[in-house]
C-alpha cells in the first residue's frame, strides 16, 4: 500500500472504512489496511479517524492501531512475576478510539473506569510510524519512524491478574475506554530517536517511577522488527515501548505527571 502520509490519507481512510462493510465483504475482498482505492459509499453514521497533533504543524497524525509492547524493562518482568533473560517480546493491542489526547501544560481529565479496584499507571515512551512494511530488518526499522510522543497504558491490574490466571485473554485489563493518554506527536527532526534518557513518573508529586530508556530489553528498533513478523505494519501504527519498574494503583483526585528527558511532561487528574 502506498498512501500518502497527510490529512488526505486519514480522510481517505475513514470514506473507505465505510465502504468495507459493504463492496470489500460482498467482494470477498480481504484489502490490506482496509482501503479500496477510488471507492466511496454512504454511511449510515460517521466514525471519527482518531488522530494526534504534531507539535509544530498544523497537520495530525492519524492513528491506525495502537501496539504495546509487554515487560520490556527487566525489573517490570520481575516484578509483574515472569523471567526477562528468557522471554522473547511480546505484544497486545489497544483500541484506537481508546485514545485520549492530552495537551502539554494542561491536566486532563481522566475517567476511573468501571470494574476495577486496582487501577494501574504505566509511563511509556511512544514510537509512531509513516512507514510500513513486513519482515523489516533491525537495521531498517527506525526508517519507519515518523516521530515520537510520551503516554500512560492505563491497567485494570485486578482484572488483568485475573484473566492470566485463568489463561484467558488479557484484553478487558488492557483495552478499555481511554486507557491510553498520549501527549502531542513530535516530529523525528524535532528530538531525534530516543535510545537513553531519563523516565519518570510521579503521583501527587510524589515519584513512582524513575528509569532509563537504555534499560529497555528489546530496542524501538527491534520492536519494529518483532512486530513486523507477526502484523503488516502501515503508516499510522503506534507502538507504545513498554513500562519500567514500580507500577502502581491510582485513586479518584490523584494527579499522575509523567517525563521523559527532550518532551514535554504529561499531566492527567483521575476523576
Ligand atoms: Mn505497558
Amino acid at each position: 500500500m502506498t498512501q500518502p502520509f497527510s490529512s488526505e490519507f486519514a480522510r481517505r481512510s475513514f470514506m473507505q472504512a465505510g465502504a468495507l462493510a459493504g463492496t470489500a465483504a460482498l467482494a470477498g475482498c480481504a484489502s490490506a489496511g482496509g482501503t479500496m482505492p477510488g471507492a466511496t459509499a454512504k454511511t449510515p453514521f460517521t466514525v471519527p479517524q482518531v488522530t494526534i497533533p504534531i507539535v509544530g504543524s498544523d497537520e495530525v497524525f492519524p492513528v491506525r492501531r495502537i501496539y504495546c509492547i509487554g515487560r520490556n524493562y527487566a525489573a517490570h518482568a520481575r516484578e509483574m512475576g515472569s523471567d526477562p533473560t528468557r522471554e522473547p517480546p511480546f505484544f497486545f493491542q489497544k483500541p484506537t478510539d481508546a485514545i485520549q489526547f492530552v495537551p502539554s501544560g494542561a491536566v486532563a481529565a481522566h475517567p476511573y473506569p468501571p470494574l476495577t479496584k486496582n487501577y494501574h499507571y504505566e509511563a511509556e515512551l511512544v514510537a509512531a510510524l509513516h512507514k510500513g512494511g513486513r519482515d523489516i530488518p533491525v537495521s531498517q526499522a527506525l526508517e519507519h519512524v515518523y516521530g515520537y510522543t510520551l503516554g500512560l497504558d492505563m491497567t485494570r491490574r485486578d482484572l488483568q491478574r485475573a484473566m492470566g490466571d485463568e489463561k484467558k485473554p488479557w484484553e478487558i485489563g488492557k483495552s478499555f475506554d481511554r486507557s491510553a493518554p498520549i501527549g502531542a506527536l513530535h516530529k523525528l527532526a524535532q528530538t531525534g530517536h530516543f535510545t537513553k534518557g531519563n523516565i519518570w513518573l510521579k503521583v501527587n508529586g510524589q515519584t513512582k517511577q524513575n528509569a532509563d530508556l537504555n534499560q529497555m530489553i528489546w530496542s524501538v528498533a527491534e520492536q519494529i522488527s518483532r512486530l513486523s513478523q507477526a502484523f503488516e505494519l502501515f503508516p499510522g501504527d503506534i507502538i507504545y515501548s513498554g513500562t519500567p519498574e514500580n507500577v502502581g494503583p491510582v485513586v479518584r483526585g490523584d494527579v499522575i505527571e509523567m517525563h521523559i528527558d527532550g518532551l514535554p511532561n504529561l499531566s492527567v487528574r483521575i476523576v
